[in-house]
């Protein structure tokens, strides 16, 4: 395996260990059925690298189904277990991070439900035989017709997110005759990512219906000490309840993402719990749904040590339970919507080195270093999470054998663009030459999801691995589909 490097290089970020053991560290991130074959190669689900790479070509988008149905099965079994028996858990896979009609499909025979943020997402989960009551639809700016769509289809839940939003769903609903069933999407003023959470009064975001009121006359002026008097969220609870054709579920949040600590989800789920005491309280009546969002974290670096489902679902029981009882309600039906935990680990990117670069960078102190830039043949495209949210990601040779030196590297895209950074910091075999494969691991979430034609590159495919065999999920784009748009284009003219 890989030679030991003994001493950081100044340049590297602190958490980037010098290279000890690249096979512990593909071990943490790859998905759960990866190894290396005797050449050395990279093989997933059975089909190595190199082979997927000559068969569907770079970049390509690999996805492991049995790690994702892993992941599936641990989360649903870990909140069913700790939950049990006062209350039944729905895991929602929240399909904005990956969604193909065969995903759909797989989150469907794991016993998941889908939640959607868009009429198309819509189409997608029904189109891959989703059971419509076990779909969910999202969005703070839903169109009429993503309403009507919903209502005609007969899904499981409307997560409302504003009062208007909430009054053209009852008109919707009454103009086709039904019960449109219906979520509240709040705002417990908590907001966690990472390690730590912090609580505000307000919100400044669009998302969701405040419990704080709109003034201080307003706080505990209707019914006696109700703290939540005058807030959007109960404002939108009362007018749900008063809705001849809206059925309310109940209650709604989420609170962050990338979410490595239970403390944020359980500071929320008892903000939301104490609003369902006062909704009893004062209308008699008990919403029988809470639903405490996704956000679950996972490791796209070697510094990141996301926690076991387990330890999140117990965390989380402890605090529902709690809370119940404090607000004198029976334990609701709890839903959580992970995304990113179930799809992203399973997912690796497999890449094609071209251009490298050794450039000459002033170190911390005074020192002139270098930086060894490797250039590959997608980028921000079809991973635009570095130019977002400055993410960390790690990379490893894959075609091949990994031996000898290794040298601090920056993996950079082809796009015009000094930004389009894949991996910005990563130690990478001297030796790695033009052609060489490189797999970047834990990309199964928001990274086909958010890819564009920047630059007029064409989406890479989507496939799946597993046993031995690939699957086409999603199809390359090819030139001319992508330039077939403009109007004006002949293909080969
Ligand atoms: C994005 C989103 C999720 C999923 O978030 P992950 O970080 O992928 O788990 C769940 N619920 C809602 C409402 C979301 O917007």
């Amino acid at each position: 395996m890989a030679e030991a490097i003994t001493a950081p290089h100044p340049l590297a970020p602190e958490w980037l260990r010098p290279l000890t053991d690249s096979a512990a560290l593909e071990r943490q991130l790859l998905p759960a059925d990866a190894h290396r074959d005797p050449e050395g190669r990279l093989v997933l689900g059975g089909v190595d690298v190199v082979s997927l790479a000559a068969q569907h070509g770079t970049p390509l988008y690999v996805i492991s189904e049995a790690d994702f149905r892993a992941r599936a099965r641990a989360f649903r079994r870990a909140f069913a277990e700790a939950f049990a028996p006062e209350a039944e858990v729905d895991v929602f896979y929240a399909g904005k991070a990956f969604l193909s009609t065969h995903v759909a499909r797989w989150a469907a025979e794991e016993g998941l439900c889908v939640d959607t943020a868009s009429g198309g997402e819509l189409a997608l989960a029904l189109a891959g035989g989703v059971e419509p009551s076990r779909i969910g639809l999202h969005g703070n700016n839903k169109s009429d017709a993503e309403i009507g769509r919903a209502l005609e289809a007969g899904i499981g839940r409307i997560i409302a997110d504003s009062l208007d939003e909430l009054e053209r769903i009852e008109q919707l609903a009454a103009a086709a005759g039904v019960a449109a069933p219906v979520m509240l999407r709040l705002t417990p003023g908590v907001h966690a990512s990472t390690h730590e959470y912090i609580a505000t009064a307000h919100e400044d975001q669009k998302f969701g219906l405040s419990l704080t009121p709109a003034s201080i006359e307003d706080a505990g002026r209707t019914t006696g000490g109700n703290p939540f008097a005058g807030s959007p969220a109960w404002t939108a609870v009362e007018r749900a309840l008063a809705a001849e054709h809206i059925e309310l579920r109940g209650l709604h949040c989420h609170i962050g993402s990338q979410i490595f600590e239970p403390e944020g989800f359980e500071v929320a789920a008892a903000k939301l719990i104490g609003l369902l005491g006062q909704v009893r309280e004062v209308h008699g009546t008990e919403l029988p749904e809470l639903d405490l969002g996704g956000g679950h974290g996972i490791a796209y670096t070697e510094a990141d040590a996301p926690r076991q489902p387990q330890e999140i679902a117990q965390a989380l029981a402890g605090a529902v339970r709690s809370a119940s009882a404090k607000a004198g309600i029976a334990i609701p039906r709890i839903s959580i919507e992970p995304g990113r935990a179930l799809v992203g680990p399973a997912g690796v990117t497999l890449y094609r080195v071209g251009v490298q670069k050794d450039v000459q960078v002033d170190g911390p102190a005074g020192e002139t270093l270098s930086r060894r830039y490797v250039a590959v043949d997608g980028g921000m495209s079809d991973n635009a999470r570095g130019v977002l949210y400055d993410a960390d990601y790690s990379a490893v040779l894959a075609g091949r054998q990994v031996t000898g030196e290794h040298v601090l590297s920056r993996i950079v895209g082809k796009h015009c663009e000094s930004g389009d950074i894949v991996v910005r910091d990563v130690y990478l075999p001297t030796t790695t030459a033009r052609d060489d494969l490189i797999a970047v691991p834990a990309t199964g979430a928001y990274c086909h999801s958010l890819s564009s034609n920047y630059n007029c590159l064409t989406r890479p495919a989507v496939v799946a691995v597993k046993d031995g065999a690939s699957q086409v999920l999603i199809r390359r784009e090819t030139e001319e589909q992508m330039l077939g748009r403009d109007t004006g284009y002949l293909p080969g003219g």
